[in-house]
């Protein structure tokens, strides 16, 4: 897919590129690289709460791959306050927060496991490539929730 708001001023292309987020670059390079990992998945189910991006049927468990900026990735130097306006973006991202969470709420309620992929994560894909495999692995079959990990 190329981008579409080639133009546009970089915090203007989030809030255009941040609705839909469906297709996004970091979300396919997580895509890409758990299908160089072997691993099988579906995407955006929608009959699953927040429709994660990516899951896994079998295993319960399910990605959602997050912009940093949007899901307030902590810590994180993309997760940037706009000055102006202050009060409005505290709401939004507030509720983006608060929205995240009661999804990751909903699908433990429902038994399934999820994580978040934050998209500066997608530059070192080294590194994800382990988050991933733990977090796929660790568990091959649902054995209960609060198992011995390692
Ligand atoms: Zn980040």
């Amino acid at each position: 897919m190329t981008a579409p708001f080639e133009d546009v001023d970089p915090l203007r292309r989030r809030i255009m590129s941040s609705v839909p987020d469906r297709d996004t670059k970091p979300e396919i390079a997580v895509r890409s690289l758990l299908h160089s990992m072997d691993y099988r998945y579906r995407l955006h189910r929608k009959d699953l709460p927040g429709r994660p991006d990516i899951v896994f049927g079998s295993r319960r468990k399910a990605i959602f791959v997050h912009g940093c900026f949007w899901h307030r990735h902590p810590g994180c130097k993309k997760a940037t306050s706009p000055k102006k306006r202050a009060a409005f973006w505290e709401e939004k991202f507030d509720r983006n927060v608060v929205r995240d969470r009661d999804v990751e709420r909903s699908l433990e309620e429902m038994g399934w496991r999820s994580l978040v992929v934050w998209e500066c994560e997608t530059t070192r894909p080294a590194q994800l490539a382990c988050k991933l495999e733990d977090f796929l692995d660790r568990r091959s079959g649902f054995s209960g929730p609060d198992g011995a990990d390692d």
